[in-house]
């Protein structure tokens, strides 16, 4: 039989507000234990939780990027469980009245482009982390996280497969980085991920059963995951089985996902409205407001550098994956000679490779936008060719001056003395008397052994259209 794969994901956004959702504890990461948990976030009798403005105003720039219904009333209601990294016993979050309805996000697929239903964006707080590392036999718990504010984008099961999945959660990543709204760091669960998948027989309308793959950090591992649990599904429905609805994590280092609790097992939530919070009352001006500090989206971006810049769909892409990204490369662009497409061709190579070695983002590059675009003009008035630019951008990289001054302290200037390029062609073909031959007799790929001559006699510095015609005029003569 042919199984259709069905995901649908919730994605857990950490808010970039300084302060907590309902306090003035501080957000940031990576403070001692238990210093940025005031009495609000551990719950001490009497206390009042007061709502960030922030907050909703980010989870409405959100709605707004997925051109989702925002309502103008939501309501925050309490999700009770028990764990011991949730002080009150119960979270805030939004149930039946979410502050982001229904919206949608494109995605590329092979198939061309796809849109993806978002069924909705709640409003809610962080759990405290429980720490497992560094105590043997018990487990520490840090509340810094508690109340550090959430918004769950929920999807319609939209996706057909694990590279879609991806492709989603990418582009999901890209925009509440783009919105300024989430650090999108995945290591330290800014950006988290639970994955719905079912399997159904090709053509059949009803859902399959699902099961819920749980947190899992790292678009690799999240592709790894889905595609397992497909598998398995199959396998289990293959053996005439069913599959049991259950949650079950996720193992990186066998690479397998494992049941945690069933359906029987999974909680109830008992929710109801939280009496201590007012509705959250939204007004036009206020919405309005917001959509005013709706920066350019990555779709729009994507498109116009495709215009503005004649480039490719796929460079385009890749330029326009982080706001920081298309930022240098706009820079660049603008402040070179040369055209846009050697720009791409720079950042996308030889800049990515060395970001990537190093393990930098391209805020952190040692060559700036105008330094490259500086190497780029080189280039495109033939001081250099783009061969030696590779050695001199490897200099640049190093900190070592801009890119004329490399030039002239290394004698890098390309050749372009017609007559130079000549005495030196001559002396080639003086000792070459084979390969001559072999060139007359039809074998025209040796040619390239000439070119491969004349560069090494100049350490690359001829220029390399000038050899080819010389060398070709003299050759056919
Ligand atoms: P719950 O209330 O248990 O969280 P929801 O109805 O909110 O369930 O769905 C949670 C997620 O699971 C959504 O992203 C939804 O698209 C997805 N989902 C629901 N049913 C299926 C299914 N049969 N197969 C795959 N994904 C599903
Ligand atoms: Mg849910």
């Amino acid at each position: 039989m042919n199984w259709e794969p069905v995901i649908g994901l919730e994605v857990h956004v950490q808010l970039l507000t300084s302060s907590k959702i309902f306090s003035g504890a501080s957000t940031a990461f990576g403070a001692d234990a238990n210093i940025q948990a005031c009495a609000v976030d551990i719950a001490l009798p009497g206390v009042l939780p007061v709502m960030n403005e922030q907050a909703a105003r980010m989870a409405v720039k959100f709605g707004l990027a997925v051109d989702a219904k925002i309502n103008r009333r939501s309501v925050f209601a309490r999700k009770n469980y028990f764990y011991p990294d949730l002080p009150k016993g119960y979270q805030i979050s939004q149930y039946e009245l979410p502050i982001v309805g229904e919206g949608q996000l494109t995605i590329d697929t092979d198939d061309g482009e796809k849109t993806i239903g978002i069924t909705r964006a709640h409003l809610e707080e962080d759990a405290g982390k429980s720490l497992h590392e560094d105590f043997h036999g018990m487990t520490g718990i840090d509340l810094n996280r508690a109340g550090t504010p959430l918004i769950e984008i929920v999807s319609e099961p939209d996706m057909r497969s694990a590279t879609e999945a991806v492709a989603y959660l990418k582009k999901l990543h890209t925009l509440v980085r783009y919105l300024g709204i989430c650090d999108g760091n995945m290591q330290e669960g800014s950006f988290r991920c639970d994955a719905n998948v079912s399997v159904r027989p090709v053509g059949q309308q009803e859902l399959g059963t699902r099961t819920e793959l749980k947190n899992i950090n790292s678009f690799r591992f999240i592709e790894r995951a889905i595609e397992y649990e497909i598998e398995r599904q199959i396998d289990v429905l293959e053996d005439g089985g069913t599959v049991v609805q259950e949650t079950r994590l996720y193992d990186p280092d066998k690479g397998e996902t494992r049941p945690m609790r069933t359906k029987e097992e999974a909680h109830d939530y008992r929710y109801f409205p939280d009496p201590d919070l007012p509705p959250l009352e939204l007004d036009d001006a206020f919405i309005e407001a917001t959509r005013q500090t709706l920066p350019e989206l990555p779709d729009a971006k994507h498109k116009r550098f495709m215009t503005q810049y004649a480039l490719s769909r796929e460079d385009a892409a890749q330029l326009t994956v982080s706001k920081e990204l298309a930022d240098y490369f706009e820079a660049a662009a603008g402040a070179t000679k040369g055209d846009a497409k050697t720009v791409a061709n720079w950042i996308a190579g030889d800049l990515s490779g060395y970001l990537n070695k190093e393990n930098k983002e391209i805020t952190e590059s040692p060559v700036g936008a105008q330094q490259l675009a500086l190497l780029i003009d080189r280039i495109h008035d033939n001081t250099i060719s783009g061969k030696i630019a590779k050695e001199v951008f490897e200099v640049m990289w190093h900190g070592e001056g801009n890119p004329d001054d490399i030039i002239d302290n290394q004698g890098l200037k390309q050749i372009t003395d017609t007559g130079a390029i000549e005495t030196i062609i001559d002396e080639v073909l003086a000792r070459s008397a084979p390969q001559i031959e072999q060139y007359k007799s039809g074998q025209t790929k040796v040619f390239g052994y000439f070119v491969g001559q004349v560069m090494k006699a100049t350490k690359g510095k001829a220029n390399p259209q000038q050899v080819n015609q010389i060398l070709k005029r003299k050759l056919d003569a």
